[in-house]
């Protein structure tokens, strides 16, 4: 097989076999990495020119009941200082972003029991009252089909819920106490509501090959995501992790062109986790297809306390820096920011 005919394969099919994913992922070098990124910048530049969405992310409680081992806000980290933000703050939060022009919020946290179908959908419907143009992305964690229903009749309009990683072995692994028929079964129910939904994994967990990285990108592809989330496994001190190595730059770049090229529509973030392994991370996964970034919107005296990984960036930032920081980046490399909701193409308004 010549991995440059396979990427001319996925390019023009949007496809590609079990087969073919492996092999180009075991024979990845500088060359063919260098061509996948051209025909991923070619076929974003095809469906969404050089435009670059903006979602402003509102970290809103640490609290976790769940025990993930890569996590820093698992259950078991009791050297975390747990904070959760009051309505008042949410919105003040929100009232910031809407000044410095976002129209999408992502409300995201551990999944935290005090904040049941009742205070969530106030605090939806609050915000969806006072800014109706914008959107609200959910991103807190597993919940029964009757509260997702409860939450998006509430007003919210997308959900993100990364599968984490589709080898079944290696969630249970990773997942101690949690079941990947329920995460699955989540991911169903949020697209069969009418969420936009957001699925992905990490790259370079531990006990992860690029077989399982095959069986992620074949879990994409049949399931059809709105948006997928792909960023690095970056250790955490305070857990049982924190001697492993962390992802590549490099291959999360690799996965993230795959992605484009698998679902060209894709609602794609260069992740917050790939900009804290380089600096130029984002700009990176912005050139290999990606085509949103999350800034955030988080007062900042809780910034640092919902910290999932060490070497966050961004957590002395104001809201305002951070949009200055990011449009710098985005126009500096070449593209343009765009404010809109930024909805999926398919998406029926
Ligand atoms: N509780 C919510 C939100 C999770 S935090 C949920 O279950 O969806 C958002 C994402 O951060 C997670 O889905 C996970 O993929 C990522 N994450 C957590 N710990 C991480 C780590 N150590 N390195 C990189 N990413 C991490």
């Amino acid at each position: 097989m010549d991995p440059i005919a396979l990427i001319d394969e996925l390019y023009e099919k949007n496809n590609l076999s079990d087969e073919g994913l492996l092999y180009l992922l075991d024979h990845m070098d500088q060359r063919h990495q260098h061509y996948l990124v051209e025909r991923a910048h070619d076929t974003r530049m095809r469906v969404y020119g050089n435009r670059v969405f903006m979602r402003g992310l509102i970290e809103f409680t640490n609290y976790c009941k769940r025990n993930c081992t890569y996590c820093g806000i698992r259950r078991e980290n009791d050297k975390v200082e747990r904070y959760r933000l009051t309505p008042g703050q949410i919105m003040k939060s929100a009232e910031t972003g809407y000044g410095l022009g976002y129209r999408t919020y992502v409300l995201q946290g551990g999944e935290d029991p005090y904040f049941t179908d009742e205070r969530l959908a106030g605090i939806i419907e609050a915000i969806k009252s006072r800014f109706p143009d914008t959107a609200l992305t959910l991103s807190v964690g597993e919940r029964s089909r009757e509260s997702y229903q409860r939450l998006f009749d509430a007003g919210a309009d997308r959900y993100l819920l990364r599968h984490e990683t589709a080898s079944r072995e290696l969630y249970e692994k990773l997942h101690p106490g949690m079941s990947y028929d329920n995460r699955h079964r989540c991911l169903l129910d949020l697209k069969d509501i009418g969420y936009q939904v957001g699925a992905g994994f990490m790259v370079g967990l531990p006990g992860q090959g690029n077989k399982h990285l095959v069986e992620d990108l074949r879990f994409l592809k049949s399931f059809r995501p709105h948006m997928v989330g792909i960023g690095p496994f970056i250790p955490h001190h305070d857990t049982l992790l924190k001697e492993e190595p962390a992802g590549t730059v490099s291959q999360t770049v690799t996965l993230l062109a795959m992605v484009r090229l698998l679902l060209p529509e894709v609602l794609l973030p260069a992740t917050t986790a790939l900009g804290s392994l380089d600096n130029l991370g984002r700009e990176m996964g912005i050139q290999a297809g990606a085509n949103v970034v999350m800034p955030n919107l988080s007062p900042t005296e809780v910034r640092d306390k919902y910290l999932l990984y060490d070497g966050k960036i961004c957590t002395g930032d104001e809201a305002a820096e951070c949009r200055q920081c990011i449009e710098g980046r985005i126009t500096q490399a070449g593209f343009a920011i765009d404010m809109t909701r930024g909805d999926h193409p398919g998406w029926r308004a």
